[in-house]
């Protein structure tokens, strides 16, 4: 067997001692003779499962009793639409921030179902800074104010929760258990699994409960996240293989001692790859300082010629996924919590190696 060292954007790589329970407990999970693929949602196992995966992920994030926490499908992309559908009445206004291609496309969903203002917008520097809050130009009664804390394709983070006087929402799909977070500044916060939680096909929200009556009449059932809260997120047959997997992750990041742990890992492992980045003039990062992804590196080479080579070479020394995103190209590192330090430790080498054969 080889694994490769993977830095996908998503879905992203996997500890590996997960990967190891799931191929142990395949042919007979927990004693029931079957896989959990095909066990019963209502079965003594999964309901248990449910109910351990709840209480450690509030343990991980020190989620507060007011908050609900469910489990729909859909991925981060159909809670651009549910925000709005959840949260405003359709001739209400809600804010958002623009730091990103995430945080465009959030706007752009909201604006079918609300008035969507965009009161920041970062596009006019190719997304690689903050605007200014004081710049921003927030509506006087918005429904809530929707951003982005970690744009994932751009590789900018903020390393501060905005303030708002009205329901704060987050999108935290590629930052959510990289570092611990003060949840009680939010109304909602979503993320899709396959960054930082699990496999594709399961979604995380935290909300607080008293917006959860905030929900248009006649909205669909399983866009309803009222309807999760009240069933556990059993409202109809959740992504059970999924939230199985995210179980284990969780079990595994109360090992490695919770997101506090993860967060000094995660602060080491991107520091040393900006140094690496900065220190060199054969690569570069365009992103603002203050506010560089600890999740998300994007680089560029010098001579974007040699591209093809870099990706190449990398592939032949096992690293695997760094191909940036067109609309900032180059190279894109993602060293989410499963990326050891290991990995990005073979990536400053193997970095400093190409650019001693080809600088
Ligand atoms: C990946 C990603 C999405 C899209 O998630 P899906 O689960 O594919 O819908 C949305 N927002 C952010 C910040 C992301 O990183």
């Amino acid at each position: 067997m080889s694994r490769v060292y993977n830095f996908s954007a998503g879905p992203a790589a996997l500890p590996f001692e997960v990967l190891q329970q799931i191929q142990d407990d395949i042919p007979d999970w927990q004693g029931t003779g079957m896989t959990v693929m095909e066990c019963s949602h209502r079965s003594k196992e999964f309901v248990e499962l449910a109910a351990r995966s709840e209480r450690n992920l509030r343990t991980l994030l020190s989620i507060p009793d007011d908050y609900s926490v469910l489990f729909p499908q859909g991925g981060a992309t159909l809670q651009m639409a549910m925000t709005p559908l959840n949260l405003a009445a359709a001739d209400e206004t809600a804010d958002y921030v623009v730091t990103g291609s995430w945080g465009k496309k959030a706007l752009g969903e909201a604006g079918k179902f609300c008035n969507a203002n965009g009161i920041a917008d970062s596009s006019d520097r190719n997304f690689t800074y903050i605007p200014d809050q004081a710049s921003w130009t927030r509506s006087d009664k918005a429904a809530y104010l929707h951003y982005v804390p970690n744009e994932t394709i751009a590789g900018v983070e903020f390393h501060f929760v905005p303030d708002s006087e009205v329901p704060l929402v987050a999108d935290m799909s590629s930052t959510i258990l990289s570092r611990p977070i003060d949840v009680s500044k939010f109304g909602a916060i979503y993320a899709g699994a396959q960054k930082n939680i699990g496999p594709a096909g399961i979604t995380l929200v935290i909300v607080r409960k008293d917006l959860l009556d905030r929900v248009r009449p006649n909205n669909p059932h399983l866009m309803t996240w009222k309807s999760y809260a009240d069933s556990d997120s059993m409202t109809n047959t959740p992504p059970t293989f999924a939230w199985y997997v995210a179980d284990l992750v969780f079990q595994w990041l109360l090992k490695q001692g919770g997101v506090e742990a993860m967060a000094r890992v995660n602060e080491r492992k991107a520091s040393k790859l900006y140094a690496a980045i900065d220190n060199s003039s054969f690569y570069s990062n365009p992103v603002a300082k203050d506010c560089r992804s600890w999740m998300n590196v994007p680089f560029i080479l010098a001579d974007n010629a040699l591209d093809a080579a870099f990706l190449d070479e990398s592939r032949a020394a096992g690293l695997t996924n760094l191909k940036g995103h067109r609309s900032v190209g180059g190279m894109r590192a993602s060293i989410y919590n499963a990326v050891n330090e290991e990995a990005v430790d073979a990536l400053i080498g193997f970095m400093a190696d190409f650019e001693q054969r080809h600088g």
